[in-house]
């Protein structure tokens, strides 16, 4: 039976200790070289159904930590279909290659057979520096790509379907730790204003929350600042604000040794994947501090949710309706996590792992 056990993220020298310490099923390495294509397919756990999850493109430093970010990722994948009730396994790509310069259609297409070949165990779809675009011409090649444009009969952008579970993950952390899920006056700063951080703020803008906005992007703040009210503030003043709820919908790792005693918000809710630097320390230090967190991969599940239903004939309302038990799944999570006395990222985790392992049974006969 399948269990997938807690590890934690530590660099294994050699690739067989990196993908049985990650316990996944297969990992493969596309290589073609006439398009230097460098491509790594990490399939984590297919006991739900076939491993969803994006293809990254991302200038690697090293092989070795495009490996690491596949195995992590796919991982990742795996608890968030299973805890969000999707009949779907976890898996990821990653491409090492600079988005910005090494794109052509002759790749996107090879890496396309290299996903067709895998016959439906992989499904593909968008992430960090890859466009609709580029999964227009993977689409040539084969049918195990998700989130198309609409123009294709596709979802579309995920970021709305992200940003609404996002916000209602954020009110049953509200209803935990304040009594009450209306936001209503609620000082809540967002970090990162981009396509979720954006839908989000529009949420909360009409429910009547105070917010504190923080960004690279100077002008989208302003321009946010000019339709909202909301207050900027600088990228690293956010930590020390004195706000109800911090929402990281940013970059991963925000919550670290260096920002964690300077929050002095009651919940943490955001969409930013992988928010807790180390789950295993940083997951406790925040039940310690009695701050209630939303666990990053259970709230920020709506992304994946859209793209799923697009596999059987997309329904907006569906994916709404989907991304709405968000909000029961987080409050679900809180007892658990009160009752066996647990950090919350860990009680997501288990919660996962025990529908895994439940439905692995399920399918032990024919
Ligand atoms: P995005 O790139 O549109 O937005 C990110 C924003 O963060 C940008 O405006 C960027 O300028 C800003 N930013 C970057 N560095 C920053 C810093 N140091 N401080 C403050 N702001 C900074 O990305 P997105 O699609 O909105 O996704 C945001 C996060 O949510 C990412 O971590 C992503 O992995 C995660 N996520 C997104 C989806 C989705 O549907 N788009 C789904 C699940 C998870």
């Amino acid at each position: 039976m399948v269990e997938i056990k807690e590890v934690p993220v530590k660099k294994e020298s050699s690739v067989f200790g990196q993908v049985s310490e990650f316990q996944h099923e297969q990992v493969v390495f596309c290589h073609d070289h006439e398009t230097g294509l460098k491509a790594i397919i990490g399939i984590h756990n297919t006991v739900l159904g076939p491993a969803l999850g994006g293809t990254r493109m991302w200038s690697y430093a090293t092989e070795a930590e495009a490996l690491n970010d596949v195995l992590r990722l796919s991982r990742g994948m795996t608890y968030k279909a299973a805890i969000s009730g999707l009949n779907l396994g976890g898996g990821k790509a990653v491409i090492i290659a600079d988005s910005k310069k090494d794109k052509s259609e002759a790749l996107w297409r090879k890496f396309g057979r290299f996903v067709e070949n895998l016959n439906g165990k992989y499904i593909t779809a968008e992430d960090v520096g890859t466009t609709s675009k580029d999964m227009e011409y993977i689409k040539m090649e084969t049918n195990f790509v998700t989130g198309l444009p609409e123009s294709m009969g596709g979802s579309g952008d995920p970021s709305p379907v992200t940003a609404y579970g996002t916000y209602v993950g954020m009110k049953a952390a509200a209803k935990r730790a304040f009594g009450s899920d209306s936001l209503a006056g609620r000082k809540i700063s967002v970090q990162g204003t981009g396509h979720v951080g954006g839908y989000l703020i529009e949420h909360l803008v009409k429910e009547g929350a105070q917010l504190f906005i923080t960004d690279i992007d100077q002008e989208r703040l302003k321009d946010i600042n000019a339709k909202t009210g909301a207050t900027i503030v600088g990228l690293d003043e956010i930590y020390d604000l004195d706000v109800d709820i911090y929402s990281p919908c940013a970059l991963g790792a925000t919550i670290n040794d260096n920002t964690l005693s300077r929050l002095k918000c009651q919940v943490i809710a955001g969409c930013a994947n992988n928010q807790l630097k180390d789950e295993n320390v940083h997951g406790p230090a925040l039940m310690e501090r009695g701050i209630v967190y939303a666990p990053d991969f259970l709230i920020n599940a709506g992304g994946l949710i859209n793209v799923y239903s697009e596999l059987n004939g997309y329904n907006r309302t569906a994916a709404y309706d989907q991304t709405e038990k968000i909000y029961d799944y987080t409050l679900e999570i809180f007892n658990m996590a009160e009752q066996e006395g647990m950090y919350t990222q860990l009680a997501a985790m288990k919660m996962a792992e025990k529908r895994i392992a439940s439905i692995g049974k399920v399918k032990s006969t024919y």
